[in-house]
């Protein structure tokens, strides 16, 4: 097993490479360069593993690379680390399955893969004697969930932008509170735009770059691809054992396509699943290229699901790559196209492919809140706006009786003013976020220059 890139211009390269390489160094992404093919006798195997156990099993399918003892344990202390025992167990409500992503320290679905990408950087780096200065912007989510994969960890640092009072108060709170020495929270007098813009020009000044080790964790790594896999056989198994149905539909809150796209995997492993439905907030690329074919370039409106506010979607590569039936030169010459025109057009052939993938709505903040709201008044559960607008998807498009799992991304306590629009009321905090506001912080109030950002990492940097 060795990792491609989907532009096809480097040799292949084993997982361990793959992962301290994050983006393929042609530009493109990091893929296996084939995907195992399990048996019913497999799945049966794997259904009868407790969380950990599985995780173990499938990431072993794509790690020839690390010794068995070794990935076993850097997965259990990943995962201890979450407050359910089931890790993301499976409860329904109405007819509909919910998988809870949100039990890790964030109380995102990003802890996943987070919690276990930290670990596996701090045994890397133990291994090869190196070090890693991650430097990364965040509106919010995953700035939080990487700052609590690497906090404390050995040979790495973590420097983390966000825009200076433009995140919600629990997720500045959730970052600035890490006071461990190798974490360091950097509030830009700017916005989420500048923080990307500064994280870009500090990555493409290649001297600065090497020199300081820098590290990426955006949801490009192929290990997060990974550890996510394990989830939709974990749903699986759960809802075959309540409802004796083989194939399953997984509805999945959308927006750089990561989650939806490990879905994808699970799929061409040969999980039954059915269709996946890619539920889109109002910035809905991904949508329109799923229903019309259409994939094109728009603005970013701010929504109440701000996770899912993207412009493009940097796991969208790695589909196209199947798309095009493993072509990497057509992988590249769609980029290059689209680089000049700002778009992709697909025949009859390729849009009837993705149909046969996925389903696809986009759902608007009005709708999310009455999802909310509904779904409160039926069942007395508590969704976050992530997961209303998979929940409304997965209402209304006709999925003929086919039962489905919808993601619920993040804990309704990181949204609590989205919730109390719907519900009149704050949801529930979980224990992790008691006392929050009290917690001593450390955080560096900083002005939106590149200049001032790469002498801070400078002077920081192990
Ligand atoms: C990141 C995130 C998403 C979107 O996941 P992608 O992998 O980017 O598609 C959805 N919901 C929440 C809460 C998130 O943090």
């Amino acid at each position: 097993m060795k990792y491609l890139s989907t532009r096809g211009q480097i040799e292949n390269i084993p997982f361990k490479q793959a992962v301290m390489m994050g983006l393929a160094e042609d530009g493109g992404l990091l893929l296996p360069d084939e995907i195992p093919r399990l048996t019913i006798g497999d799945l049966d195997m794997l259904s009868k593993l407790a969380y950990p156990e599985l995780a173990f099993h499938v990431m072993s399918y794509f790690i020839r690379d690390i010794p068995a003892a070794d990935l076993k344990d850097i997965i259990d202390r990943s995962y201890a680390s979450f407050d359910h025992p089931d890790v993301t167990p499976v409860v329904k409500h109405d007819d509909l399955f919910i998988l809870e992503l949100f039990h890790g320290p964030t109380l995102a679905f990003k802890d996943v893969a987070l919690q276990f990408l930290g670990n596996l950087f701090e045994y890397l780096l133990a291994e090869s004697g190196d070090k890693m200065n991650i430097l990364g912007a965040t509106s919010g989510d995953t700035g939080s969930a990487a700052i609590y994969g690497v906090r404390g960890k050995q040979n790495i640092n973590i420097f983390i932008l966000h825009p200076h009072n433009k995140v919600s108060k629990v997720q500045e709170l959730q970052m600035t509170t890490v006071t461990d020495a190798n974490v360091f929270n950097l509030a830009i007098q700017g916005t989420f735009d500048d923080g990307q813009r500064i994280v870009k020009e500090a990555f493409n000044d290649l001297a600065f770059k090497k020199k300081y080790a820098l590290g990426a964790i955006n949801s490009i790594n192929w290990a997060r691809v990974l550890a996510q896999i394990v989830y939709y056989f974990y749903a699986w198994s759960q809802v075959r054992k309540q409802t004796g149905q083989e194939r399953i539909c997984f509805s999945v809150p959308t927006g750089n396509f990561g989650d939806i796209f490990a879905g994808y995997v699970a799929k061409r492993m040969g999980l039954p699943i059915d269709k996946l439905i890619l539920a889109t907030n109002e910035n809905n690329i991904l949508t329109r290229f799923v229903n019309e074919g259409d994939y094109s370039i728009g603005e970013v409106h701010p929504t109440l699901s701000p996770s899912m506010d993207i412009q493009l979607a940097s796991n969208f590569e790695r589909y196209l790559y199947y798309l095009y039936g493993q072509d990497s030169s057509k992988v590249s010459r769609a980029f290059s196209d689209f680089s000049r025109s700002g778009k992709m057009e697909f025949t009859a052939t390729e849009k009837q492919q993705v149909a046969n993938d996925f389903l696809s709505t986009t759902v608007s903040d009005e709708q999310t809140v009455a999802t909310i709201e509904n779904f409160h008044a039926r069942t007395g559960y508590v969704l976050d706006p992530h997961t209303a607008v998979g929940v409304h998807a997965a209402q209304t498009l006709d999925l003929s009786g086919v039962p489905v799992v919808c993601l619920a991304t993040a804990h309704p306590a990181k949204f609590a003013d989205a919730v109390n629009q719907a519900i009149g009321q704050n949801p529930q905090r979980p224990a992790c976020l008691e006392g929050l506001e009290q917690r001593s912080k450390r955080c560096e109030l900083i002005a939106a220059d590149t200049g001032k950002i790469k002498d801070f990492v400078a002077a920081h940097a192990l």
